[in-house]
């Protein structure tokens, strides 16, 4: 059975390092085995995007030579089959409205944790609402293929989770498990900075019937203070001029661990994947990364 990945990027600003890594990987291990790599822009949060963040996306993967299989599909495309899923999942008693605000949840100390309130106390059917999954599993676990066996129980299991927000947009988590499974996507290869949303997704695609793809976290990028890079402690934004291409593709296989032949340091960027599908091994992958401090600012 042939093997479906994806790389899933919302456009919220341009493919950075940490970003080109989790693409990377996920091209190479679905074309290491002849898989389908398919591109899906999450553009759900129209008040996050920025303009122009799509295309740069887009251009920065064909300037890295990361060709996606089929057409591009886009999450705001598809809200009649996440408006059916939550309609069935609320049928079903699996997912109810809220009408908690912010600052009640906070009062209850509720907000990471929600305390099932509004599941005892339903809201009047005109009160504007959010919809939240139920968790009934005590215990959620699933075994990476980077990070090992992750376990959420008790305090670390998800509280009853929201599917749909208050101003009306589809959350995140409804949409990322439709998706996934009406594309048949049988590897879920992302950042690390996800892991601890996979067990929410686990709950909804066992609401479902669906199947469980095989999850790999790649460990995200942090400077040498072990800080998340981010847009303000960023040390280096993609260069897309062509003669710095290979350099780059060279660099983020050395990042997961993948150990390419000097030579391939002066080849194109074509021969460099070549070479890395060829090549590939995803427990070679460490299961964390820094960065080290930046050449020229160290004090003798
Ligand atoms: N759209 C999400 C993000 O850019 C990634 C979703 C996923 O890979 O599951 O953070
Ligand atoms: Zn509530």
């Amino acid at each position: 059975m042939s093997c479906i990945g994806r790389f899933a990027p919302s456009p919220t600003g341009p493919l950075h390092s940490g970003s080109l890594l989790a693409a990377l990987a996920s091209f190479l291990d679905i074309r290491a085995q002849q898989g389908q790599w398919l591109l899906r822009i999450e553009d759900l949060d129209p008040p996050r995007e920025v303009a122009g963040a799509r295309d740069q996306i887009l251009f920065a993967l064909e300037r890295f030579r990361l060709h996606w299989d089929g057409p591009v599909t886009y999450q705001s495309q598809r809200l009649e089959l996440y408006r059916a899923v939550l309609d069935q999942l609320q049928r079903k008693g699996r997912a109810y409205p809220c009408q908690c605000s912010r600052k009640q949840l906070n009062e209850r100390n509720a907000l990471v944790h929600y305390d099932g309130h509004c599941r005892r106390h339903p809201p009047p059917p005109s009160a504007l609402c959010a919809i939240r999954a139920v968790v009934s599993d005590a215990e959620l676990q699933f075994d990476d293929r980077i990070q090992g066996s992750r376990r959420y129980t008790g305090e670390e299991a998800p509280g009853d989770f929201v599917i749909f927000r208050r101003d009306g947009l589809f959350a995140y988590q409804l949409a990322v498990v439709v998706d996934d499974a009406e594309q048949g996507i049988t590897q879920v290869t992302r950042g690390a900075d996800l892991i601890d949303e996979t067990p929410r997704q686990l709950v909804l695609q066992q609401h479902l019937g669906y199947r469980r793809p095989l999850y790999a976290h790649i460990p995200v990028l942090t400077n040498a203070q072990g800080q998340k890079l981010s847009k303000q402690t960023f040390a280096q934004p993609l260069d897309l001029s062509e003669q710095m291409i290979a350099g780059q593709l060279v660099g983020a296989l050395q990042l997961l661990g993948q150990q390419p032949p000097a030579e391939l340091n002066d080849g194109l960027a074509e021969e460099i994947l070549g070479w890395a599908i060829a090549h590939w091994q995803i427990e070679r992958i460490p299961r964390q990364l820094s960065l080290p401090p930046p050449t020229g600012t160290e004090h003798v």
